[in-house]
């Protein structure tokens, strides 16, 4: 209760009023209570417009980033969907309130044990969550409707592009470790129509098809 106002005033404000208007994001993160995805001394900013650290010289997303990702991946509601990084586990919460089944991978034990327990304790039953090195995909779950790559990365992994299901939409930002470009892939047979959508600044997606941890 005592975070609902500040919730429904950054969907109104940070989400909706930047023109995300897919009502389905909007219900979704006027849901997910934020506040629990951060650490306890950083509550009170948890609907502020930023990112925020979660540990592990990781952040939780911005809330526009997560509305605009979402929002992106076109999403009618049967989906299955792979999300790489998951972090806090905002997005993947954001996104099980919406779809049929998220599919998640972190990379750092300690987060991805933080956000099942989060999971369970929402009662979110439509997330997988495992610890690997997401830079690969998901193959024994392929393939997928929607990807979303929360983490940022050299280049595309072609595993990503293969494992869309035909129609399926890849999101993820692309660039250097100190600015990306958020793309979007959508599969047509054996095409991949591609588009840039915005600018933007990720923590560095590490692994086999990623950065490796002490490139520049
Ligand atoms: N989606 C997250 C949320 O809602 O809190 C935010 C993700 S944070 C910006 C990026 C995450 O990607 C970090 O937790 C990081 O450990 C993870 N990551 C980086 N490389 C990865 C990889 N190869 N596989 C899986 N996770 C990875």
């Amino acid at each position: 209760m005592r975070y609902a106002i500040a919730r429904r005033k950054m969907v109104e404000q940070q989400i909706r009023g930047r023109g995300i208007s897919d009502p389905k994001v909007l219900a979704a993160m006027s849901e997910v209570p934020r506040h629990l995805f951060v650490e306890p001394a950083l509550e009170n900013q948890a609907y502020s417009d930023t990112p925020l650290p979660i540990g592990f010289r990781q952040t939780i997303s911005q809330p526009y980033m997560v509305g605009f990702m979402t929002a992106a991946l076109e999403l009618g509601g049967e989906e299955r969907v792979l999300e790489v990084g998951t972090g806090s586990g905002y997005q993947a919460a954001v996104l099980a309130r919406i779809v049929r089944r998220v599919y998640t991978v972190e990379r750092i034990p300690e987060l991805a044990r933080r956000a099942r327990r989060l999971f369970d304790q929402l009662g979110l039953a439509n997330i997988n969550l495992k610890v690997s090195d997401g830079t690969i995909g998901w193959a024994a779950e392929a393939p997928f409707d929607a990807i979303i790559v929360t983490a940022g990365s050299p280049s595309v992994p072609q595993e990503y592009l293969q494992q869309l299901a035909d129609g399926g939409r890849l999101v993820i930002p692309v660039g250097s470790r100190e600015g990306q470009v958020l793309k979007r892939f959508v599969r047509k047979g054996d095409r991949w129509e591609e588009e840039d959508l915005l600018g933007c600044r990720f923590v560095p997606l590490v692994g086999q098809r990623g950065w490796q941890d002490g490139d520049n």
